[in-house]
């Protein structure tokens, strides 16, 4: 089965609910493509670079 992530507008979290778990007023948008994973975001220069603070998959752009 397929999870149709969907992304935060603010953050560019990919989560699977309707809503952002770390900006609980902001809804989440299917309208997103690519996608990075971020593992340690301390270590990642992207993830310092395009404000990934925490681990998890992130849109590289959202709509
Ligand atoms: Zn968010």
């Amino acid at each position: 089965m397929k999870v149709e992530y969907r992304a935060c507008r603010k953050c560019k979290l990919l989560v699977d609910a309707k809503n952002c778990p770390v900006h609980p007023e902001e809804k989440t948008t299917k309208e997103w493509f690519g996608f990075v994973f971020i593992e340690s975001p301390d270590e990642s220069t992207l993830a310092r670079e395009s404000g990934f603070t925490s681990k998890g998959r992130y849109a590289i752009k959202v709509r």
